[in-house]
């Protein structure tokens, strides 16, 4: 029975392509070098898959920056305003389309996005309505050499036309991208003659067969893929859904008239029997079995159940096992990780460890004698179960125990806002997101002290000092209600996440993020609870340096849970309402030591919506409980805040309104307050704070400008609900570009307070 990945991490063991390409970007490697790297990474990598039993090694998901981008750059779309000559493209202006090119001759990148609901970022292709395909690029054909020359066996992979065209945009005016199909394919075609003498398998990624689709959409499977199944003389083609399930395109899936078709059946797993049914009896199947979104040890019995009955149904040869999807969304290796506990490491895989999985689910179901790996792994699964480090009795029980009133604010927003006039905010009160500009000092001082070279006197001093400076600042700049500046916090998930029980950290599970970038999620491996205050001191500290308000600074139940890998053994929802419960406990503490404003922030809450819209409600049902979960603990007079940014917030309406927090801050400059729309035709009920300036700009807003986008504002609503801020926190700026940008915004307040009283 046939193994394969559909796709391996990229960055190498340590990360080596990042820092190769970081050192390119400043002009220390040259681009040899930086060849060179990839070059050895690839063929590292390809070793590590067959080492492990993988038998059709992947090529072509190795990528500088993003596989979307190299589609794109492959089939020449390239936006005329990189003016990039004749047809073949540079380096360099492949990293100019990534990341956009500074100085007076600058150019802005492409626009990226979230890849489905990963971590993982894409650069959306800019496609005009006359636009020409060519195949412009054929660093896959040499890709293909090179593992040829190493002998492996090879899968060509790359995105499918209708997921490439389906998730670009339209460069000039709005046209439907798919009639660009006609003229796309060609381009596709010449590529696949030209791999197809060199390939046994090429597969195109079409994870758009796990959204809903349009039926219009659906229909141009078939013709499409029968062109290219004409056009690969000497491979077999393989079509992958990976994501979800396939739901109603399984119809369109199972009659694809090519050699295999790839299903997500971890997060798909009700599809095998309606898949059974219905192949198409030109396809293999290949059954995504080992989860390639999460680090959790597969359940190698239920892998292999659902094998087993796929080869009863299709027989042995027609059967292909691998992971649910690209390996690329967990990270590299499980042996590189020597500071983990023990225990909770015998649970996890990382993607070495997968390759290893999919070959003994394989090995299993053809009947080969792999019982020892399987008796281990019942053995492990079952200490996992039991083990008392994932289950606390108390959790189960506070978690029982709810009731209703537990998610509701004690008084209406219209009553509690009346109390809270007692907080003596003026008019537009003025305030910031939470964090400042955190400084080399900050960064190593941190370091320092979690790694033991600063000792915990030093380091409270130190934090102390920074605080006790940014709310001199502050106050200086004239802002009403003052931050303490997040200087002891990292990130702001895993500062949470290491303060909570239940959580657990890797020292190398980066996942790459977009190009150079990659994340290192905390780990959520047991029931999630907090043993003490963790922010009451250091914002009380802050407190007692001024007359004015301090904002009291949580992460949110539902960003902690999607910036996190979760457990696999009980719904996100549960997990979600444990973290709740472990804010709840913090926002009590800081209510009980005098703080009178308490934000939540919830930055991730549209990323976790599920990409089919029949289950996003349910989702939406529990994100807002868990958020009023953890916020209504208060009493009437305490003013919770929330914050959210990066995302359309249009279809999300309802839900952010139904968190019921007294005053939201939300992304809003960018889009010149586009987003007042959406609050228009809503009319949002309690407080808000649009964003008057791009934080991620160094540019120093002027303050008619601001004044404007208040003006704005106070057309949808009223100056009594209305607050000032910026986009988003501020530790990524530099203090001489926040002080006199915030200086700007409180003039800008303060003028418009003029005019409207
Ligand atoms: N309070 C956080 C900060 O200011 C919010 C960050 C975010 O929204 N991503 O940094
Ligand atoms: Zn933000």
């Amino acid at each position: 029975m046939l193994t394969h990945t559909l796709g391996y991490p990229r960055m190498g063991s340590n990360r080596e392509l990042k820092r190769k390409l970081e050192s390119y970007w400043r002009g220390e490697a040259g681009a040899d070098d930086l060849a060179l790297t990839s070059r050895k990474l690839r063929e590292l990598h390809w070793d590590d898959q067959k080492q492990a039993g993988v038998d059709l090694i992947p090529v072509g998901d190795f990528s500088y920056y993003d596989h979307m981008l190299d589609n794109a750059v492959r089939f020449g779309v390239i936006p005329g305003r990189y003016n990039v000559e004749g047809n073949k493209i540079s380096l360099d202006d492949y990293f100019r389309m990534a990341r956009g090119e500074a100085g007076e001759n600058g150019v802005a990148a492409m626009e990226m996005t979230k890849w489905f609901d990963t971590n993982y970022h894409y650069l959306v292709p800019e496609f005009k309505s006359d636009q020409k395909f060519f195949l412009a690029d054929t660093s896959l054909l040499e890709q293909v050499d090179e593992a040829a020359l190493l002998g492996h066996r090879i899968k060509a992979v790359l995105p499918g036309p209708l997921t490439f065209l389906l998730l670009g945009k339209c460069a000039d005016q709005e046209f439907d991208r798919l009639d660009l199909l006609e003229n796309l394919l060609p381009a596709y075609v010449e590529l696949i003659e030209k791999l197809s003498a060199k390939c046994e398998w090429i597969q195109f990624d079409e994870p758009i067969l796990a959204l809903d689709l349009d039926e219009s959409v659906r229909k141009l499977f078939n013709p499409v893929y029968r062109t290219f199944k004409e056009a690969a003389l000497n491979s077999k083609i393989l079509v992958a859904s990976y994501f979800g399930g396939l739901g109603d395109n399984l119809e369109t899936a199972t009659s694809l008239p090519v050699d295999a078709l790839h299903v997500d059946l971890v997060r798909g797993s009700q599809d095998l029997e309606p898949l059974l049914v219905n192949l198409a009896d030109n396809l293999s199947l290949s059954l995504g079995v080992v989860d390639g979104r999460n680090i959790w040890r597969a359940d190698l019995d239920k892998g292999v159940a659902a094998v087993k009955s796929a080869k009863t149904v299709l027989g042995e040869e027609r059967v292909l096992v691998a992971p649910s999807c690209s390996l690329l969304h967990v990270p590299f290796d499980l042996e590189l990780e020597t500071k983990l506990d023990v225990e909770i490491k015998s649970w996890m895989a990382f993607a070495r460890q997968k390759c290893v999985e999919i070959r003994t689910i394989a090995d299993a179901a053809a009947g080969k004698d792999v019982e020892a790996f399987l008796v281990d792994n019942r053995g492990i699964l079952g200490s996992r179960k039991k083990s008392p480090r994932v289950n606390n009795l108390q959790v189960a029980r506070r978690l029982a125990e709810l009731k209703p009133e537990d998610y509701q604010r004690k008084s209406t927003y219209t009553k509690r806002a009346e109390i809270q006039r007692g907080l003596g905010f003026p008019l537009l009160p003025t305030t910031t997101i939470g964090s400042f500009p955190q400084t080399p000092e900050v960064r190593s001082t941190r370091s320092g002290f979690k790694n033991g070279r600063i000792e915990r006197a030093d380091y409270e001093s130190f934090m102390h000092g920074y605080i006790e400076d940014c709310i001199r600042r502050q106050e200086e700049i004239g802002l009403d209600v003052l931050v303490h500046g997040e200087p002891e916090r990292n990130d702001m998930v895993e500062y949470f996440g290491e303060n909570f029980d239940g959580y657990c950290f890797t020292s190398n599970g980066w996942v790459q993020s977009y190009g150079s970038r990659c994340v290192k999620p905390p780990v959520i491996f047991g029931d999630v609870s907090r043993p003490g205050p963790i922010t009451v001191d250091w914002i009380n500290y802050a407190r007692s340096l001024s007359e004015r308000e301090v904002k009291g600074m949580l992460t949110g139940p539902v960003t902690i849970l999607c910036w996190s890998f979760v457990r696999d053994d009980q719904p996100r929802s549960e997990t979600c309402r444990q973290i709740a419960l472990a804010v709840r406990d913090e926002v009590a503490d800081l209510e009980k030591s005098g703080v009178k404003v308490i934000q939540i922030d919830e930055p991730a809450l549209r990323e976790g919506l599920p990409l089919r819209k029949a289950e996003q409600p349910e989702y939406l049902k529990w994100a807002e409980e868990c958020f009023r979960l953890s916020a209504s603990c208060v009493e009437d007079a305490t003013q919770i805040h929330t914050h959210m940014c990066y995302c359309e917030f249009d279809e999300i309406m309802d839900s952010i309104a139904a968190l019921d927090a007294d005053v939201i801050s939300i992304e809003a400059s960018r889009s010149r307050m586009e987003l007042l729309g959406s609050f228009n035709r809503f009319s949002y009920p309690n407080e808000v704070g649009p964003g008057v300036y791009d934080i991620h700009s160094p540019a120093i807003p002027a303050e008619d400008d601001m004044a404007l986008l208040l003006e704005k504002a106070l057309e949808v609503i009223p100056a009594e609900r209305l607050w000032v801020n910026p986009d988003c926190g501020l530790k990524t700026r530099k203090w001489d570009e926040v002080v006199p940008a915030l200086k700007n915004m409180v003039q800008a307040a303060k003028k418009v307070r003029r005019e409207i009283q």
